[in-house]
């Protein structure tokens, strides 16, 4: 048996999770992994009393509580790994080094990531530590999907290119849907929604990415809780010119004031739903551009893939809002994508299809984990 720590170190928190893996080998679309232990440790930095100081203090902390003896590996979450590494690594100076120098394209996340590698390395030493990275699955992408359409010597100078994120649940995801089919990963095109804070979708062609709606950063592509996804880079000039706004200013309006909470006053799809059936007008807005964003998406993949197999629904909203997902495809029947109100609104929780049983593409409810798709991928390395 194999015993792995998983740590996800965001600029003010910690998430870890501890996972039993059975020898024997470790199955991919396993939906029920043991967990030994997990938790969530917030508001790190922040001067208030009782937080702790730094992520030394709130992984040290948190450790002191697991049980920790024969720990095989530690798998952390990093957000960035540009196009330096398409698979996860085993960390040592170099790939620190590396993660380091990407720190310009992801400059909260990367440094979080960081931390927790260096902390978690000096507490545990002779355990190794592997970095798994948001933006590796999306490697597979042809230059003509991760492309920008700019000066391409200005590109190639400032690392201007299709990164794509959310890498792990796409992966888990797409491998689960397969899973759910009973087919092999390999014949299966799926367009994978992962609809939580932040959101993304994902073509993928028997495993492999082909499309992906986040870009260099994760501010593109569909709309979110806080972020404004796909917009005319010409808004941006327009702010800056005529409406005086600073670059940073301008950042934050797109980051943490826009998507859902710009429209509508609330980032969180449960409140969104209970307003707009209350009749609130900017409810029922946000929602319906929040869904069109989503149905272009869905044909423009479709598109890009030739055939479809599945269209699968994940994380928070995807796996727990039945009126986004028949709200998004909506209008879609002559395409074979058809959702079966009954099987969209029942109360279930695990995988499973909510298409009629003879459509064309298979629509499929899947929930995400990362922190598994993380423990896995570590184990294939130090394995
Ligand atoms: P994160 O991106 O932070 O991992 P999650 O995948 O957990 O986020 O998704 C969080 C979001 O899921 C919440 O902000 C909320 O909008 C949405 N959500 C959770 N439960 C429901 C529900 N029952 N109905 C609609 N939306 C939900």
């Amino acid at each position: 048996m194999s015993r792995v720590l998983v740590l996800n170190c965001g600029s003010s928190s910690l998430k870890y999770r501890l996972f039993d893996v059975p020898a024997g080998g470790v199955d991919p679309a396993d939906p029920a992994p043991v967990v030994v232990a997990s938790g969530t440790v917030e508001r790190i930095g922040e001067s208030e009393p009782g937080a702790p100081k730094d992520h030394a203090e709130a992984l040290a902390a948190a450790m002191a509580e697991l049980p920790l003896d024969g720990l095989t590996a530690v798998g952390h979450r990093v957000v960035h790994g540009g196009l330096t590494f398409t698979a996860p690594a085993l960390v040592d100076d170099a790939v620190l080094a590396a993660i380091a120098d990407l720190v310009p394209l992801a400059p909260l996340h990367n440094p979080a990531n960081l931390a927790g590698i260096q902390v978690a390395r000096s507490l545990l030493p002779g355990v190794p530590q592997v970095a798994v990275f948001d933006t590796a699955f999306h490697r597979t992408l042809s230059p003509a999907a991760s492309t920008y359409a700019i000066d391409a010597e200005t590109a190639e100078r400032y690392g201007i290119h299709r990164y794509g994120f959310h890498g792990t649940s796409h992966a888990i995801v797409s491998r689960r849907t397969a899973a759910l089919l009973g087919r092999p990963v390999e014949e299966v095109n799926t367009i994978t929604l992962h609809l939580g804070n932040g959101a993304s979708a994902c073509a993928v062609e028997g495993g492999r990415s082909v499309g992906t709606s986040m870009g260099l950063s994760p501010l593109e592509g569909l709309v979110m809780g806080t972020r404004s996804g796909d917009l005319d880079p010409a808004i941006i000039f327009h702010l800056h010119r005529v409406a005086g706004m600073p670059l940073d200013e301008i950042d934050e309006l797109l980051n943490r004031r826009s998507g859902l909470v710009g429209l509508a006053g609330v980032n969180d799809m449960r409140v969104l739903l209970a307003k707009r059936a209350t009749g609130d007008r900017a409810a029922a807005l946000a929602f319906e551009v929040y869904c069109r964003r989503i149905r272009s998406y869905v044909g423009a993949y479709y598109a890009d893939l030739g055939r479809l197999d599945a269209i699968t629904f994940t994380a928070g909203v995807g796996e727990n809002a039945p009126a986004v997902r028949a709200g998004a495809l909506a209008g879609l029947d002559r395409l074979g994508i058809v959702v079966d109100p009954a099987r969209n609104e029942a109360a279930e929780c695990g995988a499973r299809v909510i298409s009629p049983p003879e459509s064309p593409v298979a629509v499929c409810v899947v929930p995400t984990d990362e922190e598994w798709e993380i423990a896995t991928q570590t184990l294939g390395v130090v394995a």
